[in-house]
């Protein structure tokens, strides 16, 4: 590659090389419109994530990928041949966008060269990106930003990690040495919906290990995630006629406010936690007098923590049944997801490639922590290793989401290092990751 030292901004000559090709990817690709929807009965949950699927599918081959296709359920898997043998790179992102957002036509604008200061989004000037609020976007001085013109999401979740792939695939078929192992590509719809990989096999993918690219901010490599369960609680109260309730009824309703209102007041919730503290959060209440159904969503990072959350319910929802012998609970607990980090400490060699593939491509990494869930979770639960790479996009999920071009760039060049590095791993001691 170009031995010139990269251009202001650029965290190498690689990154700097692949910008152009990254950010032309990234505008074509966030115009489709590629909203998931909550709810729906089909899968993938909205048809016109397969436009984008479809496009990616025809690029692929236009790359030399020929065995690029798009499976029954509408996830795009591809080949990309190593030039050694050795472990099969699975390289992943997700096409579609986040359904509780405006999202549909999205008018991508670039503001090159950023000279600081508020950026009022030319769609809607109430929408303002302002660097005192956005301390990420007061140190991108100099940066190509680019945002959504303020009346819907800009897409960078996913589509700057689709476009990241996208680009580090061009560049390694065009620069095959001085080395790449073989790689496979799958591009997964109705990430935001939680259903990622519900249709996902992992025969047909065919990875020893991959990598999501659906993180944020540059440099950041997530190995964990909370573990997650769905708990369930079903409050029968006794329902009799109001007009002839007196000493009878039971109110259901009654109950559950009386169970959320026992919950901790100042701790264990979402809007009272960060970093490694978990919670119980009240998601969904459902019901009428003589039955009322509420979802708790239980998170922690940590698994023991995690049955004192369930445990808490139990305790709580059973107390405030406990004096009332016509009422009863059901609590049923479902398993989400599983924090992947029990897996990956099992492959320290998926995530020490990560971080130095990241420091190869100029940028020092960081280990953050989700609190969520990622494709990744899943897939390492069913045993593919699957830690998840920053994309340079900030503020998901809002009209306000933005991304910095040399960020994006940093992605793509970490992708090709990381395919660079496993190709010197494969020669070195062949199938090392089983
Ligand atoms: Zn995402």
């Amino acid at each position: 590659m170009a031995s010139a030292p990269a251009a202001a901004g650029y965290a190498s000559p690689l990154a700097q090389s692949l910008a152009e090709d990254v950010l032309d990817r990234f505008l074509r690709y966030a115009r489709i419109d590629t909203q998931a929807a909550e709810g729906s009965s089909t899968y993938p949950s909205t048809e016109r994530q397969l436009d984008l699927s479809r496009l990616l599918v025809s690029e692929l081959r236009g790359l030399g990928l020929e065995d690029a296709e798009l499976s029954e359920h509408g996830y795009v898997f591809a080949t990309l041949p190593g030039t050694v043998d050795g472990p099969v790179v699975g390289l992943i992102a997700h096409v579609d966008t986040a359904p509780d957002v405006p999202g549909g036509q999205v008018t991508p604008v670039v503001h090159h060269a950023y000279p600081g200061g508020p950026i009022v989004l030319p769609g809607d000037a109430r929408e303002v990106l302002d660097p005192e609020e956005l301390p990420e976007l007061a140190a991108r001085v100099g940066h190509d930003i680019v945002t959504s013109d303020g009346t819907s999401l800009l897409g960078a979740d996913d589509k700057a990690g689709v476009a990241e792939i996208m680009a580090a695939v061009a560049h390694l078929v065009r620069y095959p040495a001085p080395g790449r192992a073989p790689v496979r590509v799958a591009f997964t719809v109705d990430e935001e919906v939680g259903r990622g990989t519900d249709h996902f096999d992992l025969d047909q993918f065919g990875a020893d290990f991959a990598y999501t690219l659906d993180g944020s901010g540059i440099g950041e490599l997530e190995v964990e995630t909370f573990s997650a369960y769905t708990i369930r609680v079903t409050i029968h109260g006794n329902a009799v006629h109001p007009g002839s309730a007196k000493g009878r009824l039971v109110n259901a309703l009654k109950l559950a406010a009386e169970l959320i209102g026992s919950l901790p007041a100042d701790s264990l919730s979402p809007e009272t936690t960060e970093d490694r503290e978990g919670y119980v959060h009240p998601a969904r209440v459902r019901g009428s007098a003589s039955e009322v159904v509420v979802n708790f969503l239980a998170r922690d990072h940590d698994d023991a923590k995690l049955e004192e959350h369930v445990a808490l319910i139990r305790r709580l929802a059973e107390g405030v049944v406990a004096d009332e012998p016509r009422a009863r609970v059901d609590i049923e607990v479902e398993e989400t997801y599983r924090n992947m980090r029990q897996v990956l400490d099992r492959h320290p060699d998926v995530v020490a490639a990560a971080e130095e593939a990241i420091r190869r491509s100029g940028v020092e990494p960081k280990h953050t922590i989700i609190r969520g869930g990622t494709d990744g979770a899943r897939l390492s639960a069913r045993g593919l290793p699957t830690p998840n790479l920053f994309t340079g996009g900030q503020d998901y999920h809002s009209v306000r989401e933005w991304a910095s071009v040399q960020d994006m760039a940093a992605a793509a060049a970490t992708v090709v290092e990381l395919v660079r590095l496993w190709s010197e791993r494969g020669r070195a001691s062949p199938a090392s990751t089983a």
